[in-house]
């Protein structure tokens, strides 16, 4: 990928643990910084669409290992996702962006239900669109929800903000002192390689589908601006 990319339309991906801001919950703060650079992005031109995951609410896997059925602990994780979207959502309009969430599991008094073609005439409008509610469905993560709702409203891209890693290593810079980071890799090797930092299920869809999918991380001040503005930052996946 070449640097400074102009993007039509891409669908971001932040993870709960980034709202959290390492705890429990939502950190206004934090929140209030990814919308300013949400903002600054937008009125380059771009269209965005957000999936926001859960994780610092539930995860249903966990609550499943002390003891929860899978399948309600991933409604409760799915429920966070809302959480999450609503408090982007206030920031973004703090910001003057006009904003839509759009849900999978509907919830008419707080979001529209998630209508792809509706999706698309907002981000045409300008309009900053957050997926909550994952796909609706246990056994799923936001990560493969990402790269489903970018083919689904036909973005450029998907671009992946993590947690604690800047880009895509060989293997977790956080506990192997030999993670060699790479700028670079195809679909074929992150699948191979069993590349923990994407859900497998993500890759195969992009790979199957051709979405260039970018991974980068979110801890700096102005990473999310960064790749939402096609600089040259983190990994670029591609078929
Ligand atoms: N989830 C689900 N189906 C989906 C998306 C999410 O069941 O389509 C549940 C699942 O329990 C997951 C939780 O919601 O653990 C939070 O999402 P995720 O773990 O993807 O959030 P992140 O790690 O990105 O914060």
């Amino acid at each position: 990928m070449s640097e400074n990319l102009r993007f039509r339309r891409v669908v971001l991906k932040l993870s709960g643990e980034v709202f959290g801001g390492g705890s429990i919950g939502v950190d206004p703060d934090v929140v209030a910084g990814i919308a300013a650079q949400i903002a600054e992005a937008i009125r380059s031109g771009v269209q965005i669409a957000v999936v926001i995951g859960g994780g610092n609410f539930f995860r249903g896997a966990e609550l499943q290992k002390r003891g929860m059925e899978r399948s309600r602990a991933d409604y409760m994780g799915m429920l966070g996702t809302v959480m999450n979207c609503l408090a982007l959502q206030d920031f973004l309009e703090k910001e003057g962006v006009d904003t839509r969430v759009q849900t999978a599991i509907t919830m008419a008094q707080v979001a529209e239900a998630y209508i792809p073609r509706r999706a698309m005439r907002h981000l045409e409008k300008g309009r900053v669109v957050i997926f909550g509610a994952g796909a609706g469905m246990p056994y799923f993560s936001t990560d493969t929800v990402s790269a489903q709702r970018a083919l689904e409203i036909k973005a450029d891209a998907v671009l992946m903000s993590k947690n604690g890693v800047d880009a895509v290593y060989t293997a977790d810079p956080r506990t192997n002192p030999d993670a060699v980071r790479l700028e670079t890799v195809t679909f074929e090797e992150a699948l191979q390689r069993r590349l923990q930092i994407v859900d497998q299920a993500a890759f195969s869809l992009c790979q199957e589908n051709k979405l260039p999918m970018l991974v980068f991380g979110a801890e700096d001040t102005d990473s999310i601006r960064r790749a939402l503005s096609g600089e040259k930052i983190g990994t670029w996946i591609t078929s």
